[in-house]
């Protein structure tokens, strides 16, 4: 029989299925002290090893020279350091890089790399393509393959900070690519455990930003086992609206949602979220919108990013005008509300908020849907 081969995605293995084939990229430091454990090794083990990794970029065991020479041999025989690979990169006019990405088993995702006066912005994919359906997301057109493995998060740390060189160091991370973070729970908070590890990249938990578009049991689970800062993608401050242009709001509706922003406020004193809310021209851009987000902000901490609208082929909007953004701006500054609008980005080269496509199968069955409803309205 003729039949075509899945590849498979080695890369989620655990080491209790002993392939012969571990990624060592798929641990944090608890999971690869346990690894080590496991081996009947101590665990300290696990902060050496991140330091070749991470530290020092090293990828060939019998380098590791304060491991002992039967462990070398056994990582040698049972495991790898393996990355997505750099099929495409562009330069923007502003210094924005996007790389397309290659995973092990052939799908393709993209990161960012913004550069700003004294820091430098990467903007990581947390699967391949997204299951939600916000509306106003290029993204989300897609459809939605699969998860992203913890190497393949932190694997874009690795490539896009190798691939810029020492001169030029990635300060913070935005979990803001393809995807939602928080449908991707357990590799995303490894891959950010690893950015915040001081064995690995140490990056300070006000430096890397998870952004979700509200999957409120998730957010709970969040505040309880990691503490990075919270973005969240609110765009609506009305349920009706909300559901509409934000589809997840149908099963966590906001006064769910700020609920879950107020508990993970608590972690720490002083501590803002950051909302985002997208400009969509005669759709969320009124001064009743404005003063709606007044009402929904004054309850918890937070910060305010609007962000125009950046449109894509066949996109449903078009962004507020520049004097309507400045002037909802205003309203909600003088109300208090810290409130800034997101400089658009690599525009040029498709890098900006919700631009972000890569090459993704869809598995999802919403094409599938379509066709179908289209097919019953055209009866
Ligand atoms: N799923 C997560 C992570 C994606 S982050 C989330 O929703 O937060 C990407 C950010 O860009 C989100 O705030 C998203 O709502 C916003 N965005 C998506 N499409 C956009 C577009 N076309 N123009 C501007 N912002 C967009």
């Amino acid at each position: 029989m003729n039949s075509v081969q899945e590849p498979v995605n080695t890369d989620n293995l655990s080491p209790n299925q002993s392939s012969g084939d571990i990624n060592l990229l798929n641990f944090d430091r608890k999971g690869l002290a346990a690894f080590f454990v496991s081996l009947g090794e101590k665990p300290f083990r696990a902060t050496q090893l991140l330091k070749w990794i991470y530290q020092e970029g090293a990828e060939d065991f019998n380098l590791m020279s304060n491991l002992s020479k039967s462990l070398r041999s056994f990582l040698q025989t049972n495991c790898h350091i393996t990355v997505p690979e750099i099929v495409v990169e562009q330069i923007a006019s502003d210094g924005t890089r996007k790389w397309v990405l290659q995973t092990r088993c052939g799908n393709r995702i993209e990161t960012v790399f913004i550069p700003e006066e004294g820091r430098g912005t990467l903007c990581v994919s947390s699967q391949v393509g997204c299951a939600l359906a916000c509306t106003f997301c290029s993204t989300a057109q897609q459809g939605f393959n699969r998860n992203l493995s913890t190497a393949e998060i932190i694997g874009q740390l690795y490539v896009a900070q190798k691939r810029l060189g020492s001169e030029t160091r990635i300060t913070n991370v935005v979990m803001m690519g393809m995807g939602e973070p928080l449908l991707n729970f357990d590799n995303v908070v490894a891959a950010m455990n690893l950015m915040m590890d001081d064995f690995a990249y140490g990056l300070s938990k006000r430096r890397v930003t998870i952004s979700t578009s509200g999957v409120v049991p998730a957010m709970y689970r969040l505040t309880e086992v990691c503490d990075v800062s919270l973005a969240v993608s609110l765009h609506a401050v009305t349920d009706v609206l909300r559901n509409e242009l934000v589809p997840i709001n149908k099963k966590y509706p906001l006064q769910e949602l700020m609920d879950a922003c107020r508990e993970n406020a608590k972690i720490a004193p002083r501590r803002t979220i950051t909302f985002e809310y997208v400009m969509l021209k005669g759709v969320n851009d009124s001064m009743d919108d404005a003063r709606g987000l007044i009402k929904l902000l004054k309850t918890v901490p937070s910060k305010l990013n609007l962000i125009p609208f950046n449109p894509f082929p066949n996109s449903l909007y078009t962004c507020s005008s520049k004097d309507t953004i400045l002037r909802f701006k205003n309203l909600l500054n003088d109300a208090g509300i810290v409130t800034t609008v997101r400089k658009t980005r690599g525009e040029d080269i498709d890098a900006a908020c919700g631009q972000l496509v890569g090459k993704v199968q869809d598995k999802s069955r919403r094409h599938l849907k379509l066709k179908v409803i289209g097919s019953e309205s055209a009866a």
